[in-house]
Parts: structure tokens; sequence; C-alpha cells
């Protein structure tokens, strides 16, 4: 397979992600490379090149080193401790292997696409908890710290050395996985200790992740029984995440793929969704423990997708028109899309407050603060005057919500509104009996 990408990086990259490295993982290895050799594979260690013989050095340079191997004119290669390749490999076994392996493929020991197959075999055979680490990580300085500890162990495996490469790491991963679909949801959070995974979702999601929506349950439940509840595929509903009473957290669709919760196709293939255990009724109240972990929760979905911001827009048309940059995640909520309360008022009225703490501890600049929203107990109510006979009077906002009878013409007060099938919008009378299309009705 020869190797993809007009640069040298790119091609090492690309490499590394068919093996099946996470962006993260791929990005903490290449950082590494990046410390060792510069992602020059005939590089050899400076401090034996040109130096003449009796200083240590060999007198070689990288390109004659690398063609004295090659042709048989240097035999030395092996148990010379001379630093070689992209890993600078040292170690008299290792460049053995490593001169075996590039000998079978018929290449040259510089050669880019042996040294890579040679680094993976290695991994596999001599470093197997490595590179399971690489192909789970979320984090490129976790795999950047354990690719140096157990892999490159240089003399110097001080903080600053640490940090220095993860930052390496870290630009690789800036450079080639911000923005690709797969750095978005392919992985879930270690937060949740309950694992009931539901059939009701579409795998994967359509849509890159840019969303979190959060719920009511409606009920004081833990994470089990929530996860539970979504487990029958004649529930026909699901979420990514279920949050307990207790703060305890289950995974109920994994964040690769689309949960059926929101009421909206288009909101969740782009969203994480999380219910809540919240009281029966209004304002749908939650724990401190249940609203504790939440916070956990969403900091920990913001951090491992590469938001560093969480906002929250206060109205629908706004969110839906907002472009959402590579680090920020938007919040929405169910009742712009049902003829519902959720996630009831105390969540409702909390969104703001769970964007501006989620931000402050992903460390991202403060969100806007936009204007306190409307909320179903400030709507500002207001008159319409119907004018046509007949008119449907629905149980929910839509056209799929049975009739409640008919409205006869005349002056109604609309105490909320909400999107629905068969509307532009929908409007909630006062009287209590349900909701009209105010595409027949005109504001008085
Ligand atoms: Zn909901």
């Amino acid at each position: 397979m020869p190797l993809i990408g007009k640069t040298i990086d790119e091609k090492i990259w690309n490499y590394l992600k068919a093996q099946g490295l996470t962006d993260f993982g791929a990005a903490g290895l290449i950082g590494n490379l990046q410390a060792e050799s510069g992602l020059s594979s005939t590089n050899l260690q400076n401090s034996f090149e040109n130096a003449p013989a009796k200083t240590g050095g060999m007198g070689y340079t990288d390109a004659s080193y690398t063609a004295a191997v090659d042709s048989g004119a240097y035999t030395g290669f092996v148990s010379d401790r001379a630093g070689y390749g992209l890993a600078q490999w040292t170690y008299p076994t290792r460049k053995q292997a490593l001169l075996n392996f590039v000998k079978t493929m018929g290449r040259s020991i510089g050669d880019l696409e042996a040294q890579l197959g040679f680094l993976i075999t290695e991994l596999a055979g001599s470093f197997p908890r490595v590179l399971a680490d690489l192909k789970s990580t979320t984090s490129v300085q976790e795999a950047s710290d354990c690719v140096l500890l157990n892999f490159e162990r240089p003399a110097d495996q001080s903080q600053s050395v640490k940090n220095k490469r993860a930052g390496y790491g870290q630009a690789f991963y800036d450079k080639f996985a911000k923005g690709s679909a797969d750095v978005m949801g392919y992985t879930n959070s270690s937060l949740a200790t309950v694992k009931l995974i539901s059939p009701n979702k579409n795998s994967p999601r359509n849509k890159p992740l840019d969303i979190i929506t959060i719920h009511c349950f409606v009920g004081q439940v833990t994470a089990k029984r929530g996860c539970e509840v979504f487990q029958p595929t004649s529930k026909n509903a699901s979420c990514n995440y279920v949050v307990g009473l207790d703060g305890g957290i289950g995974l109920c669709v994994e964040e690769k793929d689309r949960s059926w919760c929101t009421s909206s196709a288009a909101n969740d293939n782009r969203a994480v969704t999380i219910e809540v255990a919240s009281d029966t009724a209004h304002p749908y109240a939650v724990t401190a423990k249940a609203y504790a972990a939440l916070l956990d929760l969403v900091t920990d979905i913001c951090r491992r997708n590469g938001k560093r911001k969480l906002l929250w827009l206060g109205d629908k048309a706004k969110t839906l028109a907002y472009k959402p940059a590579a680090d920020e995640m938007l919040l929405t909520v169910h009742r712009w899309y049902a003829a519902k309360a959720c996630p009831g008022e105390y969540l409702f009225s909390r969104q703001a407050a769970i964007a501006e703490e989620v931000t402050k501890r992903l460390g991202g600049a403060s969100a806007p603060t936009p204007a306190p929203p409307n909320t179903a107990t400030d709507f500002e109510s207001y008159t319409v005057r119907v004018t046509a006979t007949n008119l449907n009077i629905r149980k929910g906002a839509g056209t799929n919500f049975h009739s409640a009878g008919y409205i006869k013409p005349g002056v109604y007060t609309i105490v909320e509104e909400a999107d629905g099938k068969g509307a532009t919008r929908w409007g909630k009378l006062k009287s209590g009996m349900g909701w009209i299309s105010l595409d027949y009705a005109k504001k008085v």
C-alpha cells in the first residue's frame, strides 16, 4: 500500500490512522517522532554525525550513513548505538529487528514506509499495551506521555519534555484531526458507570457533533433504571446518556450514534442527548447530585470532542442560524421541537448558567451572555383574531396530535408558541383547550 499524502507528516498521519489509531493516538505518536527525528526517516543521531571518529563520531551525514548501510560498506549499524530513523532506534536488538524488517521488504534502511511498517510491528509485538492505548485514547497528552514513557524512553522524561512533545502532538492534531468527521463522537464518557445500549438509534450519526440537548426524564430514576426504560424497541425513544438522581451516569446510545430523543432528526444527528432524572411535575427539578453530575458529563463531552466553549443562544432561530466554530458546542432544548415542557423550567432556566460554568471549566473564553430567553412562565402572551371557521384545536402543537374540537371565529389569547407539523408555528390557547395553527390567526 503506497503512502497517501502530499507531505511527510501527512503520509505518516494517514498511515497511523489506517492502523486504527485514534486521532489523539496518532497525534501523540507523531509528536514523539517529531521530537526524535524531525520526521526524517534517514536521521542519524546528531552527535554521531560529521564528527571525526576519534571524538566518538563516525564522520557520516544522514545520507552517507544510510547509503553505506544499504550498500554494506558500513557493517556497524546494529551495534553502533547511534540513534537512527523516525523513532531514533538505538539499542542493538531493536536496530537488528529494523534492519531485518527493511531487508525483507527489499527497501533502503531509510525508507519511510518500511520504517512505519516496522514501527507498528514493533509496537504490536513488543509494546502491545502502548498500541492498545493509542487505539483507544481520547487525549493527545495521554497518548504522547504513554509513547514517551513506555516506547521512546529518552533519558530526560521531565514534565517539560512531556509538555514539549505533547505540544508537537497537539499541533499535528490541530492540523489533521480538527473538523474531520471521526474526531466527533467516536468515544464515550468514562464517567458512565452503567452501559445499557438501546436498539432505538441510527448508527452512525450523519452529522458532526456540535450540540448538547439536556432533557428532564420526568421521574426520579437511577441511571440504570433510566437506561432500562429505553431498551424495548416498542419505546421508540432513547438518549445518549441518563443522569440518575444519585448522580450516576448511564450510557444508553454511544456518542457515535444518533439517539431518538428530541423529536428532531436534524437536532439529534448533531447532538449528544442527556436525560436527567427529575421530578414529575413543574418545575421538574433535579437533585443537587444529578445537577453536579450533569455539569461533569457535559464538560467531559465537550472536552473529548475538542470543544472549548459551550454556547446557549436562548432562541431556536438564532441557534439554527448559528455556525459554530470547530471548538464550539451549542445547547438546544426539546421544547423547540415539540409541544413539551422539556427540559422543564428547572433545567431550562439554568441553560445559560450551565453554558457559562462548562465553558469556564474548559478554559475557553467566557460565553456571550444573551438576554434572558422567554420561558413558558414569562412568555408574553398576546391576542389573535381567528376568522376561519372549522379551525382545528389540537391537543399538541402539530397536525399529528388529535383534534380537541373546533375553534369559533373570534379573539383568543396565545400563551405559548411551538414548532410542529402542518403549520409555520403553533400557538397554545389560554383556555387550555389546546393548540391552533397560527397561520390562521392574526395578531391584534
Ligand atoms: Zn425531552
